[in-house]
């Protein structure tokens, strides 16, 4: 199962209790529904559960009875009876006529509505990403005094909408994680907003691992190559002069280079006979370098 999924399933657990959170759950799936005129209302899901729930929905919010429906992957819920069509726009106080369509505000003047109105907008028309993939939660319609008046009500709610305009439709999305939880919390879907959150801290948490290996790995790469330059200084300058010839500080550096091949500068540090600093052993093996720059490999 989707994400989106599993947020509608989650929203259609919320009880349908007063009648006034009902319509506006309602007006949210009608709005956002595949048709919304004079000549049908037809809401099309594949949501076991919204296909479950709109029965009862349509009942206590509009106090009509659905139609028979054959419930399939993909139902199909539609009113074309004209009495029925004209209570409807009635009831969400819109003129019987096809006309743009546009937010009544005044269906949703409660908080407990505005979160049920969202649920059914949500349900009808939204969609989520995993957010393992990405944060995106978004609902579409082509009416554009709709979309417009959409986005107020979202700004009314701190969420930062965004729109776009994708064909003939206008899509608002959210971007922002912590909104999209927001949004999901506000139409009853609290155990996929934790979800989300979940995966939020998880990603950055790998994250942040990548980024400590990545660093790592190139600081062991970072040794290991100059540790090869070093051996092989060393290895050119004993073909060409002996490591014998060297002085004693040289000698013994040498030497501890080439037992200690994997060593670190501060492992090398620690594993000198001779006590010596950092830097002076940093300084002794840069010598040998020069040492063996100035060689000439033809010499012997
Ligand atoms: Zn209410």
């Amino acid at each position: 199962m989707s994400f989106s999924s599993d947020v509608k399933t989650e929203a259609c657990k919320t009880g349908i209790t007063r009648s006034c959170c009902a319509t506006a759950e309602m007006y949210g799936l009608m709005l956002y529904a595949t048709a919304f005129s004079c000549r049908e209302i037809r809401i099309t899901t594949s949501n076991p559960a919204l296909i479950k729930r709109m029965p009862t929905l349509l009942s206590k919010a509009l106090k009509i009875e659905m139609p028979a429906f054959a419930a399939s992957a993909k139902t199909t819920f539609q009113l074309t009876d004209k009495s029925v069509l004209g209570k409807v726009f009635t009831a969400f106080g819109y003129e019987f006529k096809d006309t743009a369509l546009h937010l009544n505000r005044a269906i949703i003047d409660d908080e407990c509505c505005i979160s049920s109105f969202l649920r059914g907008v949500f349900l009808s028309g939204g969609a989520v990403m995993n957010p393992d993939k990405k944060y995106h939660l978004e609902f579409s319609t082509n009416h554009l005094t709709l979309n417009r008046e959409m986005i107020s009500l979202l700004l009314d709610l701190d969420l930062a909408p965004k729109t776009l305009k994708r064909k003939n439709e206008y899509v608002i999305y959210l971007k922002d994680s912590g909104h999209i939880e927001d949004f999901l919390t506000i139409i009853g879907a609290p155990v996929c907003a934790m979800r989300l959150m979940q995966t939020k801290v998880e990603k950055e948490l790998r994250n942040t691992v990548n980024r400590q290996v990545n660093c790592e790995t190139a600081n062991l790469s970072k040794t290991v190559n100059a540790s090869l330059r070093q051996v092989n200084a060393i290895k050119k300058i004993d073909r060409l002069l002996g490591i014998a010839t060297l002085d004693k500080q040289l000698y013994e550096t040498a030497m501890l280079r080439l037992e200690n091949q994997d060593a670190t500068l501060n492992e090398l540090k620690a594993l000198s006979k001779t006590p010596v600093s950092k830097p002076g052993l940093n300084h002794r093996l840069r010598r040998l370098l020069e040492l063996s720059d100035k060689l000439k490999e033809d010499k012997g």
